[in-house]
């Protein structure tokens, strides 16, 4: 077990080329599960390699339990990873396979064979330990490539999407067990991966990138609440947050959003703080799980009639798309509420989740006193 910290890490591939890791930050405590998630050439698999060893960095110093180890060769900085492609030894049995770092290293025959029989336990792999590689499933052979990793007990795991060549349901599989292994091991552990519901389920910690860039490092629920900016915050989360671009009003002191279904209109109160977002372009932010039908009486929560557009059952939830401020909103409402295109609904949400974007930036944006700390002043159908 080991802390991890990357001190302003700079990747450069080619003096002509642009940084394809930009100041890099972030600090893990021992036996944590780190996530980097972010879309395809951020530069997910540069840092993983830089982390082993594979690539040297431009600047900056990566750190294992405080020592420096950015100048040290892969073998000597005692980490072990698993790629996306399995790269198993196709010529060699799965026992040999899970063997040969341990040769590499020169264990003793007895304790290897022990080793073997320890991780190939841990992951059900025993009574494929004759096989040749070709001779096991795509599953098959993503545990015993993870299995080849965990035959070591190094410092740090690092797993670049080792589980996207696998099929839907065997992933869902594997991630618990991944979760349950960490769990067992509480090995300091980096793992990428593009996919959304790895990153919230496993994620002690969580660093969205972009471009080379960490947009924000934080808990998975950090990351789903408190998003930093649009990006972040489009990223995370099926489907996604919904986002209504629109100019902030301000009426004795609050902060207020005009929402227009087209049926009726609301006013979101946003707080008394904010000075001078009245004059810029904002975007509203609201999860579909936000919303939900409003009761028979009066709760003092915005409401808001609106006409039902689509509507995708898909098992645990229906997902009901109604138009705000002519931009289509998706609300995840409970599978049994009776409506169908055509329907009208009252909504509901709570101004306190509300989040604030800057149109321009995309920065999140907060006001004082709160979002959504005022009283729904006026409620008005058209
Ligand atoms: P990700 O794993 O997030 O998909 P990568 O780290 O593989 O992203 O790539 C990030 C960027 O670095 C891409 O623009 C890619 O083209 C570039 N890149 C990756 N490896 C090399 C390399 N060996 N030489 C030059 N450019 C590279
Ligand atoms: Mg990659």
């Amino acid at each position: 077990m080991a802390t991890l910290e990357l001190r302003n890490v700079n990747k450069r591939y080619g003096d002509q080329q642009p940084d394809t890791l930009k100041d890099i930050e972030l600090k893990i405590d021992s036996g944590e599960f780190l996530i980097l998630v972010g879309p395809s050439g951020c530069g997910k698999s540069t840092l993983m390699n830089c982390i082993a060893g594979l690539e040297q960095i431009s600047a900056g110093a990566i750190l294992i339990d405080d020592a420096d180890i950015s100048g040290m060769s892969p073998k000597d900085r005692d980490i072990a990873m698993v790629f996306q492609s399995y790269a198993l030894y196709p010529t060699m049995s799965v026992r040999d396979n899970l063997a040969f770092g341990l040769k590499i290293r020169k264990m003793p025959a007895a304790a290897i064979d022990e080793e073997v029989a320890r991780v190939s336990r841990l992951l059900q792999i025993e009574h494929l330990l004759a096989r040749k590689p070709g001779q096991l499933s795509g599953g098959q052979q993503q545990r015993v490539a993870m299995g080849r990793a965990l035959a070591r007990r190094p410092k740090l795991y690092l797993f670049d999407e080792p589980l996207s060549n696998l099929d839907a349901k065997l992933r869902v599989e594997m991630r618990s067990e991944i979760k349950l292994m960490h769990q067992r091991l509480r090995t300091t552990t980096v793992y990428v991966t593009h996919d959304q519901i790895e990153a919230m389920t496993l994620g002690d910690k969580v660093a969205v990138m972009k471009d080379g860039l960490i947009q924000q490092f934080g808990t998975p629920q950090q990351i789903y609440n408190a998003p930093a900016n649009l990006f972040v915050a489009s990223f995370m989360g099926s489907p996604p947050m919904n986002f209504i671009p629109l100019r902030l009003q301000r009426r004795e002191g609050r902060l207020l959003a005009l929402l227009d279904s087209g049926q009726a209109r609301c006013e979101v109160p946003l707080g008394m703080g904010g000075a001078g977002l009245e004059d810029r372009d904002v975007v509203l932010g609201l999860r579909p799980e936000q919303f939900s039908l409003a009761p028979a009486a009066a709760n003092g929560l915005p409401c808001l009639r609106a006409e039902v557009q689509i509507c995708e059952p898909t098992g645990p939830d229906l997902l009901v798309f109604v138009m705000l401020n002519q931009v289509k909103v998706c609300c995840r409402l409970p599978p049994e509420v009776p409506v169908r295109p055509g329907d009208n609904v009252n909504l509901q949400f709570d101004p306190a989740r509300v989040l604030l974007f800057d149109a321009a930036s995309g920065e999140r944006l907060t006001v004082t006193g709160g979002l959504g700390a005022g009283k729904v002043t006026r409620l008005k159908g058209r």
